[in-house]
């Protein structure tokens, strides 16, 4: 009988389970390292072309404001040179409210505030009388302006950019004055909705007072955001780039310029979850990419691992089958082909010898009793050591004959010398291969049984016990015997000895023709 095995993982599923370990961790770290790479680059990328984008539409509004302002400057000569006449006037105001700057309205009021003309005519300011108060400071203005953004009395918001009329000695004789609604569909507002993208990116315009002048969402269009770190930039005419948590809560990579000529910020921007929208699509087709090289990867890791643990699981085959004839032959045989399995293959081939030497030992004639053949007293000494170099697992099972002065009183003492033969035969037809036989002196045996375990033992001497009591050797008188086994707990052999001894003195106690198992 073979010990239960104590582990359950064998080198081969050791070496699997590592190789899979390290090949998982090493992709998972590459994925996530991959990632955090893409990430960064991704973000930096969407920050870039938000930052040229603003600063590009920073220009064009720029652009968009001088142009008017040109436009203005070069119809208020016309009519200053004109000698203010009236059809000038209205001539130019005409030409400007129809240029592709976007004009809503375009007034020439005089000093006196009164309106020389106006277009569209159908606004009908011409000949109005402007709030004296209200003008008199922009009339004393000497220089182009642009205001800051206002709610019209129709409730549009609204820019005015105005020329002051200026004759050839520098007196004022009035202000040109257009007016370009943000809300409406003006020039400032067809340029950025043009930059509304699918992507998620969009476009705002603010000004100095945080007031939106422009946004996708028109509802928001003039109201004051507060708390936004891009707006805090742009005002303090800072332009770049950053990442914030906008007034609404969302994460977003931001580009910002500032418009010198009207002191106006520019941001594009994008919601941070759509420039990373493409990311996992990307991991999830980098990870289906790397399946198959997993796989081929594994099938050579099962081969591998096979390779490696076969010399060593070869020889710990042959060794757990415990010692028999051949087993020399059978570890020189395996295939090892490093170095640890080359040495242990060495020492398990010495082993063995000694083995087979001590086993030879155990059969010569100074290990032998004369009268059965069996092992004696320095046989057993030998069978102990070999026993306990081995540290392999075994039973013993130590015999004694019933009341057997008497069967030398009664019948003589050949007679008795038959009786101890006749037990020794017994012995013999019951034991296995392997097991070794000894009569301690007496009619006292012992059998020892290598790699058996307590069951295996109480088996055979059950056996004995009944094969004794069944033999009848002296006619009508039955002769028994009392039995003690002994299984090694490892460590000294010759406290199993002792145990066994001590489990035959039970036996004896307990009435005999019996068997008893040491605790
Ligand atoms: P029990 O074991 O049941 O307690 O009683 P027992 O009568 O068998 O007692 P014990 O085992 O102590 O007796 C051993 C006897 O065996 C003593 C001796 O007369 C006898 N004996 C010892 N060696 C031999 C031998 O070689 N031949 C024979 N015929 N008798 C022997
Ligand atoms: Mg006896
Ligand atoms: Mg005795």
């Amino acid at each position: 009988m073979r010990i239960r095995r104590t582990s359950r993982i064998n080198l081969r599923q050791l070496i699997l389970l590592l190789a899979v370990f390290s090949a998982a961790l090493m992709l998972v770290g590459g994925m996530v390292g991959a990632y955090q790479v893409q990430r960064q680059q991704l973000m930096a990328s969407t920050l870039d072309a938000n930052e040229a984008f603003a600063a590009k539409l920073a220009r064009t509004t720029s652009d968009l404001l001088l142009r008017a302002q040109s436009n203005l400057s070069y119809a208020a000569t016309l009519m200053v040179r004109s000698g203010m006449m009236p059809a000038v006037q209205q001539a130019e105001v005409d030409r400007l409210r129809h240029l592709e700057l976007g004009f809503n309205s375009v007034t020439v009021v005089d000093m006196q505030g009164v309106v020389q003309a106006a277009a569209p005519e159908a606004l009908g300011l011409k000949g109005r009388q402007m709030d004296r108060v209200q003008w008199r400071d922009r009339l004393n203005e000497r220089v182009p302006t642009i205001s800051a953004p206002f709610v019209t009395v129709l409730g549009n918001l609204a820019i005015v950019i105005a020329q002051p009329l200026l004759d050839a000695e520098g007196r004022s004789l009035g202000r040109l004055s257009a007016t370009m609604y943000l809300r409406a569909d003006g020039g400032l507002q067809r340029m950025a909705s043009e930059q509304y993208f699918r992507d998620g990116t969009y476009v705002y315009v603010v000004d100095a007072e945080r007031r939106l002048l422009y946004h996708p969402e028109p509802a928001r269009i003039g109201t004051v955001v507060a708390g936004n770190p891009v707006i805090e930039a742009v005002r303090k005419g800072r332009s770049g780039q950053m990442r914030l948590v906008n007034s609404q809560g969302v994460d977003m990579l931001a580009g910002y310029a500032h418009v010198a000529a009207a002191d106006w910020g520019v941001v594009v921007q994008r919601p941070t979850d759509f420039a990373l929208q493409g990311l996992s699509d990307l991991m999830l087709r980098v990870l289906r990419l790397a399946v198959w090289p997993a796989l081929v990867l594994l099938a050579m890791l099962w081969l591998l691992s096979g390779w490696i643990s076969r010399p060593l699981g070869e020889l710990s085959r042959i060794v757990g089958d415990g010692y028999q004839e051949g087993m020399a032959r059978r570890i020189a045989a395996v295939r090892c082909w490093y170095l640890e399995a080359q040495r242990l293959r060495g020492v398990l081939l010495a082993m063995s010898g000694q083995v087979h030497t001590r086993m030879g030992e155990l059969h010569s004639a100074a290990h032998t009793d004369p009268l059965t053949g069996l092992g004696n007293r320095r046989g057993l000494e030998a069978a102990l050591k070999a026993l306990e170099a081995l540290q392999r697992p075994f039973a013993m099972v130590e015999l004694d004959i019933d009341f057997f002065k008497r069967v030398n009183d009664r019948y003589g003492h050949d007679v008795g010398d038959r009786v101890i033969v006749g037990l020794a035969d017994l012995m013999r037809s019951q034991a296995r291969q392997g097991d070794a036989l000894f009569r301690l002196g007496g009619e006292e045996f012992l059998v020892v049984l290598p790699e058996s375990d307590l069951a295996g033992a109480m088996g055979i001497a059950e056996r004995l016990r009944a094969a004794m009591e069944d033999a009848r050797m002296l006619g009508d008188e039955v002769v028994t015997l009392s039995a003690g086994v002994a299984v090694w707990a490892g460590g000294d052999v010759e406290q199993t000895l002792k145990a066994a001894d001590q489990a035959l003195y039970r036996a004896k106690q307990g009435g005999r023709n019996r068997v008893e198992a040491a605790p």
